[in-house]
């Protein structure tokens, strides 16, 4: 060939792969979620052939570690990644917020960006199945099946008529009842797979009869398993396996789901949050109540409830301002809910907001300063400064790294904590009041959430780490949609000629 026309025609090659790179996104993206997934179960299992829908995908494309939000909360890592936002612009912080002087339960009406199927809708229909803080159902361009916390009787799906076809097949959605009960493994675990399998034949059922573009799928019992099951790991016991199991069958659901999904689809699989050993939980009111921050009122509450925080007064109060009261009152009736009884424990409602300068929210180490806590500013060094500084009383180790607002979100940041605290190690921080030492071990769960999640996507090549915000502009980039401004992350598709 002519030296002259060669790098000429190299350079039309080259234009030719770009345009067609660019102009033709994927008919279809398909997101798994796996709460709660981590890289070390995984890859053991993947190494002695386990995982083999998994791996054939990190074969085809890219991997790695996916750095999930503060606080490392199911409803603020799922809101984030379907909203390519920081809780910052989002609003989600945790399970519940302040509401005044109480605390309510976060729904998907709190939630406030458009999540990227709002965008993949405005283009063709969307199937989204139980994704984390999206109960009540808001309406989608096709099909939504409302995720954790939904409510059976209350109208979990969009459009409502979805429901009663899912019923009539079997389905499970996970509720409070669902919690796991020490003495009760047996029955935890086979509602476990139960609920799985009924959740993968919903998802293929949807996925064949509607014209999709985008397709989001998430299954909640690993984080669940994880928390209660983590101390058997490896041992000796009747449980040393049940975790192994449980991703060995999540596998399979991936290889039913992605061969469902057909051809020209890019596929992603997504963890919220990694999971490692729990040894302590650190009670943060307590602390603070000890070193003279926080004080508590009369008032009691008991139970589950208490110890996320709600006391029974204000789960009423929340739910009838949706709408929800006269729906759910059986749900209430399994939980020896009986709103108005004499409460012994003290739950986060209980704290005086008038006298108490700073208190900590329910989960995730957040602090919070109230009206009363004078110099903010000082407050905040102070508090800074001796949080960074508290020790595990066994070993000395430091316990937290913390931060304020601004060093980690984005947006207008309202309603976020003070200080958000990060875990350094097998450490996980809780707000329950009523006990005596700061630092102790946990009474049942013995895994926890990790900053480190996990990711794998069907095409690109190579190991690299992402954040929780790339992934909803990972998937507009995959259809060929253009990102939106609002949106923190970038996409980590890369072409495939970047090799
Ligand atoms: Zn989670």
């Amino acid at each position: 060939m002519n030296s002259s026309i060669k790098p000429f025609l190299l350079l039309l090659v080259f234009l030719w792969m770009i345009i067609m790179g660019g102009a033709t996104g994927a008919d279809h993206v398909l997101v798994i979620g796996l709460d709660g997934a981590d890289w070390d179960v995984i890859q053991p299992l993947m190494e002695e052939g386990e995982m083999p829908n998994l791996q054939k995908l990190m074969e085809e494309g890219q991997h790695g570690n996916l750095t999930t939000t503060l606080p490392v909360e199911s409803p603020v890592a799922w809101t984030s990644m379907s909203t390519g936002t920081t809780p910052g612009k989002h609003g989600i912080y945790g399970f519940i917020e302040r509401d005044g002087n109480t605390f309510v339960p976060t729904t998907s009406e709190d939630v406030e960006q458009n999540r990227v199927w709002d965008y993949a809708g405005e283009e063709g229909e969307v199937v989204v199945v139980n994704v984390p803080q999206t109960f009540p159902p808001q309406e989608v361009n096709g099909s939504l099946i409302s995720g954790y916390l939904s409510i059976e009787d209350a109208g979990y799906t969009y459009p409502e008529e979805l429901q009663e076809e899912l019923e009539r097949d079997g389905y499970r959605i996970e509720t409070l009842s669902d919690e796991f009960e020490e003495g009760k493994e047996e029955e935890f675990l086979e509602r476990l797979n139960v609920t799985v399998e009924k959740r993968t034949e919903a998802a293929e059922m949807l996925l064949e009869r509607e014209d999709w573009r985008l397709g989001w799928v998430v299954y909640t019992g690993l984080d669940r398993l994880q928390h209660y099951f983590w101390k058997y790991q490896g041992g000796e016991s009747d449980y040393a396996e049940v975790i192994d199991d449980h991703y060995r069958k999540l596998d399979r659901q991936v290889g039913e789901l992605v061969e469902q999904a057909g051809d020209n689809t890019t596929v992603m699989v997504v963890s919220d949050h990694g999971f490692g050993p729990l040894e302590k939980n650190v009670y943060l009111n307590t602390w603070l109540k000890k070193e003279g921050y926080l004080q508590l009122e009369g008032e009691k509450a008991s139970g589950f409830l208490a110890d996320i925080g709600l006391t029974q007064q204000n789960v009423v109060d929340s739910l009838s301002g949706l709408g929800l009261l006269e729906p759910v009152k059986g749900f209430f009736d399994f939980l020896g809910f009986n709103p108005g009884a004499d409460l012994p424990e003290p739950g986060l409602s209980d704290i005086d907001l008038e006298t108490s300068r700073a208190y900590a929210g329910n989960y995730g180490g957040k602090i919070y300063l109230t009206g009363n806590a004078g110099d903010r500013e000082e407050l905040l060094k102070e508090l800074e400064a001796e949080l960074e500084s508290l020790e595990d009383p066994d070993t000395g180790r430091k316990i937290f790294e913390v931060y304020r607002p601004e060093e980690i979100y984005t947006g207008d940041m309202e309603g976020a904590p003070d200080l958000v605290l990060e875990s350094r190690g097998p450490y996980r921080a809780v707000g329950f009041l009523g006990h005596q030492s700061v630092v102790k071990q946990p009474p049942e769960k013995t895994g926890t959430h990790r900053r480190d999640g996990m990711y794998i996507l069907s095409s690109g090549a190579g190991d690299s780490d992402a954040d929780i915000t790339d992934i909803s502009p990972t998937i507009l980039k995959a259809l060929g949609q253009p990102v939106p401004d609002e949106m923190d992350g970038v996409s980590i598709l890369r072409h495939p000629t970047d090799r």
